[in-house]
């Protein structure tokens, strides 16, 4: 059983100040894996008194001594790497070779950046006399979503630490082992007393009152768009910054000239990766008319190979998606699909064959999808791709650009000049041609109600900074 009922806050696991606990089944097999501490506004202060009294001298520490603490957090971070990835599966349910993999790496490729960061970020530059300085921002809090538990935390965590500034986190209630490792990881590190608290709990209790905190400078938050248009009211209040990394239905635009096996089964595997449950999974395939047979094909082939079962089974490439209401939000937009009349090419509605129990979603691959279409326009989040069919290149970004959202995009061409051109043309935050592999230190944010935030790297780093003009200081 996991219990994850105490809180880190100033250099310590405390209990909640008022008893408040939530069920956490097993997505595999949906019995009850363990129980969560629903924190509340009274935890939330706590956790703002401690980072607020750490920042007086945090934000003042040298370069030097925050490199020497990036050093222990990668060392301690190492240390217990594998048990990173096993809390990865068990917050989540994605298989271990996704979580201790990816899942892990990218954990730590935030801090091993920030660290690199670190070494020549120019802090202070001088302008016509006068000095400009990147200062820290202050009481950061940092509210995540449970799909990638670990990396979501450490892409804010890393570089607000390395800007110096203190953070309240709260993760999310449906993914707290990674985050709880994560505390002990930080703490193993030596961070000092107050600078990184952990508050579990949901959104009401936990994240309402962050949002809403007079002391709380920041908000970097990674969610659905409802709750981060809560989380940007809430801070209103207190003119916070408020940095939203939001959902995506990002097109895979494959043009004719390209590869189209490489490239429609890059596009199903990237699809479904973590069960679906990636917000730049490029879930709208656009494929030319003249192709769409033969891309429908290999997506079908390439879906049905799909090994779905035991996440810690080393032969399962496809967990099931991560909670009771995951399952029912991708049955009912597998529903919409069939209801507004794509043309279901394999996968379905309900478990896949000889799964009984566990919120297990068939591989799903609809075609004839029309821009209109519900499962072309909303997120679904879950192992379920869509394919539709293109005129032209005018026609293929038209349909591109025609959601709400902007996150990521796809483009794949034989002609390295043509997939530039399309990605130009593209609104969206981040662009991959011919399956590039990620980068942790491109930025990663999304257009339009994708968010209006950027992270990672050095966009990243510059999130946790404000700006300050000294002007006179060089001329007297
Ligand atoms: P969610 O919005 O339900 O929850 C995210 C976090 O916000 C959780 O910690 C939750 O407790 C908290 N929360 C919920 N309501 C709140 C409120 N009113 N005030 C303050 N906090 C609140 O999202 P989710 O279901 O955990 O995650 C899925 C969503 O996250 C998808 O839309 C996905 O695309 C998005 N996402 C975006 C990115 C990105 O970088 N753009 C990355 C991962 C996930």
């Amino acid at each position: 059983m996991e219990h994850c009922l105490k809180f880190y806050i100033d250099g310590e696991w405390v209990a909640p100040a008022v008893p408040r606990v939530m069920d956490l089944l097993d997505p595999a097999t949906e019995k009850l894996k363990g129980r969560v501490a629903l924190g509340s506004a009274q935890d939330v202060d706590r956790a703002v008194d401690a980072a607020t009294a750490a920042f007086e001298s945090f934000q003042n520490t040298s370069r030097e001594e925050r490199l020497a603490l990036f050093d222990r957090i990668i060392t301690a971070f190492r240390a217990r790497q594998e048990d990173v990835g096993r809390a990865v599966t068990r917050d989540l349910g994605t298989p271990t070779w996704f979580a201790s993999g990816y899942q892990t790496s990218m954990s730590l490729d935030h801090f091993i950046e920030a660290r690199r960061l670190l070494e020549t970020y120019p802090f202070e530059f001088h302008l016509d006399g006068n000095v400009i300085r990147r200062e820290a921002f202050g009481v950061c809090g940092l509210i995540t979503a449970w799909n990638w538990p670990g990396q979501l935390i450490t892409s804010k965590v890393a570089p607000a630490l390395a800007a110096g500034c203190c953070i309240v986190l709260k993760p999310s209630e449906f993914a707290p082992n990674t985050a709880v490792l994560l505390a002990e990881i930080l703490h193993a590190a030596g961070v000092p007393r107050g600078v990184f608290n952990l508050v579990l709990g949901d959104g009401p209790g936990v994240g309402a009152a962050i949002s809403a905190h007079p002391r709380i400078d920041l908000i970097s938050f990674t969610g659905s768009k409802p709750a981060g248009v809560a989380i940007t009211r809430a801070a209103a209040e207190t003119v916070k910054a408020v940095h939203l990394e939001l959902g995506g239905k990002s097109a895979n635009i494959i043009l004719p000239d390209a590869d189209l096996a490489a490239a429609v089964a890059d596009g199903v595997h990237r699809s479904f990766i973590n069960s679906g449950q990636s917000c730049i999974a490029p879930t709208r395939m656009l494929v030319h008319e003249s192709r769409m047979a033969d891309a429908v094909g290999i997506a079908r082939e390439t879906a049905m190979n799909v090994t779905v079962g035991d996440p810690f089974d080393p032969k399962t490439r496809l967990g099931p998606v991560a909670n009771a209401a995951q399952y029912e939000r991708v049955q009912t937009m597998i529903q919409a699909g069939i209801d507004d009349g794509a043309t279901l090419v394999c996968g379905g509605l309900g478990r896949p064959q000889g799964i009984e129990r566990g919120y297990f979603v068939r591989p799903t691959v609809f075609s004839d999808v029309t821009p209109r279409m519900r499962i072309a326009q909303q997120e679904i989040f879950g192992p379920v791709l869509s394919i539709m069919s293109y005129r032209d290149e005018d026609d293929a970004i038209c349909i591109a650009n025609g959601t709400t959202y902007g996150l990521a995009g796809y483009v794949f061409s034989a002609d390295l000049r043509s997939a530039a051109r399309v990605a130009t043309r593209l609104k969206a935050g981040r662009i991959f041609l011919n399956g590039s592999p990620t980068n942790p230190r491109a930025p990663f944010g999304g257009y339009k109600q994708s968010g209006n935030g950027r992270e990672w790297g050095v966009f990243g780093l510059e999130t946790f900074l404000e700006v300050k003009a000294v002007l006179g200081q060089l001329t007297v």
